[in-house]
């Protein structure tokens, strides 16, 4: 089998297998590799006890990332990019008690036993250049599901589910980035083992649900989602005629976001998205974008753009129109106004107007809230007619408004 595979993993392989362990390139990182996908993290599976491993690579950086799970990180090099490597001891589950984590780790001396707890037949292959054959360990015909591009568990579905719930929403993040199917009898499985999401603590739940949406094959990963009963459990008022739009967007989680939540009022979306923990930048940017979304298009596009800007702010406004556009609207007109606005610096915020607060204040208006107001009528003046932003003509109409 060819494998491609940076050659500081093959000297982590090399180094074990030199002082007697096996060691073997396993999970995602194996199953990227023969879907000719870079993996972005390495995993390693040893013989080697943890105690083992740090002193076969005594000499090099590592780190204890969780002795108790048996995890050594070697941080190896490639081409002068630092390349961690997850180095982790062939390990049996104990019993799941809370539908997430096993009580204890046992370590075992055989790698079918580490393979057999790993969650999908695609991701509970090995290999090593030292292995028998080919070099593949797949018991569970991992292979055979990779090139039907089948998510398949290894196992009974339900008792897999039910020993970890996160789980479920990892075969939909698998299906949604690598454009896979998921076998019926797993989403059958998650169907029935749904309810224990709740036990799922909300950041690994919106970790799981950001790549899904950001994904490229999103729209069909989500549809099954709602087919399976998964994606009610997780998150409500979720609008599905988003999902078909999602394909047109960016992979960027705010604009996929917004347009999940298209039809749901703005208060609504805030408050949903801020109790699945997603970081208030993200939260901020689709609610400003929604906000827009609404605003009647106005037939004056450079008009209606300012007052859009004026509103929302350029990010915003520039996300609207992407959202606007991927729902089916004819946003060309007012891109083509957005463009030329910013290319000309129109005036669409307080801090480019031509008169500020403290020369209204030389005019006389008393500190407070009436200099603030007058702002804002100057600044609607400046809106409508770009023209009145200068300092004498913004005296002049100030005047008219004291
Ligand atoms: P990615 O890194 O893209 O998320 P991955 O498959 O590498 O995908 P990791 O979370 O890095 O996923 O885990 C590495 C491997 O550990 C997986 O390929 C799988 O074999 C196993 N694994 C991870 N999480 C679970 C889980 N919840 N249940 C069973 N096995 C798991
Ligand atoms: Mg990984």
């Amino acid at each position: 089998m060819q494998m491609q595979y940076p050659c500081a993993v093959r000297e982590i392989l090399d180094g074990l297998h030199e002082a007697g362990y096996e060691a073997y390139i396993v999970g995602g990182s194996l199953r990227d590799t023969l879907l000719g996908r870079e993996p972005h993290d390495w995993d390693v599976t040893t013989s080697a006890l943890p105690e083992q491993t740090l002193s076969v690579f005594r000499h090099r950086r590592t780190i204890l990332t969780g002795i108790k799970h048996g995890t050594v990180t070697v941080l190896a090099e490639e081409n002068g990019t630092p390349l961690p490597v997850e180095v982790t001891t062939y390990r049996i589950d104990g019993d799941y008690l809370d539908a997430r984590h096993p009580s204890t780790v046992t370590f075992t001396p055989n790698i079918a036993d580490d393979l057999s707890r790993r969650d999908f037949t695609v991701c509970a292959m090995a290999w090593s250049p030292y292995g028998e054959g080919d070099g593949l360990v797949d018991l569970f015909g991992g292979r055979e599901d990779l090139d039907a591009r089948l998510i398949r568990c290894v196992g009974e579905p339900e008792m897999r589910f039910r020993e970890d719930a996160l789980r479920i929403l990892r075969a939909y993040r698998f299906a949604a980035q690598l454009s896979f199917d998921i076998d019926p009898a797993t989403r059958a499985g998650a169907r029935v083992c749904a309810p224990l999401l709740a036990r799922i603590s909300v950041e690994r739940i919106t970790a799981e649900l950001s790549r899904t949406v950001t994904s490229p094959n999103a729209a069909a990963a989500l549809t099954m989602m709602i087919e399976d009963g998964v994606l009610g459990r997780i998150c409500t008022d979720l609008d599905q005629s988003g999902i078909p739009r999602l394909a047109a967007l960016p992979p960027e989680l705010a604009l996929r976001l917004a347009a999940l939540f298209r039809r749901t009022p703005v208060d609504r979306v805030n408050g949903v998205l801020t109790g699945l923990r997603f970081p208030g930048t993200v939260v901020r940017r689709v609610c400003a974008a929604l906000a827009l979304c609404d605003v009647p298009m106005d037939r004056d596009a450079p008009l209606g753009v300012r007052r859009l800007l004026r509103a929302g702010g350029q990010a915003a406004v520039t996300d609207s129109m992407t959202l606007r556009g991927a729902f089916g609207e004819d946003v060309s007109a007012y891109r083509l106004a957005l463009a030329r606005s910013l290319e000309r610096g129109d005036c669409t915020d307080l801090a480019h107007l031509a008169l500020s607060g403290g020369d209204l204040a030389e005019l006389g208006v008393p500190r407070g809230p009436d200099i603030g107001r007058i702002l804002g009528r100057l600044l609607d003046a400046v809106i409508e007619d770009p023209t009145q932003n200068e300092k004498e003509k913004l005296l002049t109409l100030a005047k008219t408004m004291l």
